[in-house]
């Protein structure tokens, strides 16, 4: 059976060049980049090329990336690390309703330590008001914590104009960008952020790496103690072999960038054109224009999310429920049900997301073997014929712990 894979927003493939990048710190590589002879040496010049190459991506300065061990460490060390060093300041937070758990969770962590959080809403879009944030802010807000692209839907947040409004009010501004990088073009001056999150294994690196990048003059209070690495912000040695595989995906990207958005765009479309004309009450979920390249978040009317991954994964096809069973209420994705999307519809939910390496060929494979699993699953809904009130007394097995 053939292997289609289309869960990329949850991790992608290492890239065959990134495989090659990394192997030789598995092998005669093997030194502590923080040790002074030879074998030290070879390897602290492959994290500080790593450094530039990360930093390049974003247009920032090689001295302004730290690498973590993932970007949910990344995250944690955003909004924890400024809750510290400017506790004296004031402690009040602001994000939004849809942010990926390593940022929602920690939000929720910091309010279980006494400070205060704005969860911003968003319309059925997925998109935040600007006047909604500008008027959440007060003297005491710190930080505001806005993702640039959502994981579930695709849904990119004004960045640009965000960093405008923290700016003007003098708040410190941290993006999670893990799902914007290498998708769309990121310039850390241009968005005026001050603190950004990125991830590896998002971008065809292998999973345990991330990086965040400070702003010059930007204080962070350390969670990780130890050694000296990485500014003193991250203790512990590197992960070299996987700081050398990320730095060379972030290259690869950079280099290839329009030509890969564009292919996973043409296909990404080609996938939702075909559904739409092939598949009826289907509901789109999402921002119509502003939306990843790469993401489809679709409801499948009197069809279960669940029951729909079960069979296309029979079919050899990789998807992902838009619910994320751990959070929100009754096991619905708390994204979702932040646009409002309709009771009914949101065990309805699926997420396509596609990568570099997919092609037409897979997309083509998908669109002929969904529309049959769609109607067979519709002919046995109980959802369907009957009074779609009892619906809501369906119970939905979910027990995958981690749909991002
Ligand atoms: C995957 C993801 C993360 C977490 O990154 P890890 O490296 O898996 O910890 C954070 N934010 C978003 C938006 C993500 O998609």
């Amino acid at each position: 059976m053939n292997h289609i894979y289309l869960d990329n927003n949850a991790t992608t493939p290492v890239l065959p060049e990134v495989l090659v990048a990394l192997l030789p710190y598995y092998q005669h590589a093997y030194g502590n980049p923080s040790s002074i002879h030879w074998a030290g040496r070879e390897v602290k010049g492959a994290i500080e090329n790593a450094r530039f190459q990360v930093a390049s991506l974003i247009r920032a300065r090689s001295d302004e990336i730290i690498f973590t061990g993932s970007g949910s460490e990344g995250d944690n060390l955003a909004i924890l690390g400024s809750c510290d060093a400017l506790k004296g300041q004031g402690n009040h937070l602001i994000t939004t309703a849809v942010e990926h758990p390593a940022v929602y969770d920690t939000c929720r962590y910091f309010e279980q330590r006494g400070g205060r959080v704005t969860y911003l809403d968003v319309d059925r879009h997925g998109m935040i008001d600007l006047d909604e944030l500008e008027e959440a802010i007060t003297p005491e807000t710190i930080l505001i914590s806005i993702m640039w692209a959502n994981n579930e839907t695709g849904t990119i947040f004004p960045i640009k104009q965000i960093g405008e409004i923290a700016r003007r009010h003098r708040v410190r501004f941290h993006c999670d960008a893990v799902q914007a990088l290498g998708k769309l073009p990121i310039d850390v001056d241009d968005c005026g952020v001050d603190l950004l999150v990125m991830s590896g294994h998002k971008i065809g690196a292998p999973k345990g790496v991330g990086a965040i990048y400070v702003r010059q003059g930007t204080e962070l209070t350390p969670h990780i103690h130890g050694g000296h690495q990485e500014h003193g912000l991250r203790a512990g040695t590197h992960n070299v072999a996987g700081i050398a595989a990320f730095g060379k995906a972030c290259e690869l990207a950079g280099q290839h960038f329009d030509s890969q958005v564009a292919t996973m765009k043409r296909l990404r479309d080609r996938l939702e054109q075909g559904i739409m004309a092939r598949v009826t009450d289907v509901q789109f979920n999402g921002h119509p224009q502003q939306r990843l390249p790469n993401t489809l978040n679709l409801s499948f009317s009197y069809v279960e999310g669940e029951g729909l991954l079960l069979h296309l994964d029979m079919k050899g096809v990789a998807a992902s429920s838009g619910s994320a069973c751990t959070s929100g209420s009754e096991g619905h994705s708390h994204v979702l049900q932040a646009m409002k999307v309709d009771e009914v519809l949101l065990n309805s939910s699926i997420r396509f997301s596609l990568g570099v390496q997919t092609t037409e060929q897979e997309i083509d494979t998908v669109l002929e073997e969904l529309p049959p699993i769609v109607e067979k699953l519709r002919e046995m809904s109980p959802m369907l014929g009957n009074d779609l009130d009892s619906v809501d007394c369906m119970v939905v097995e979910c027990d995958i712990d981690d749909h991002h």
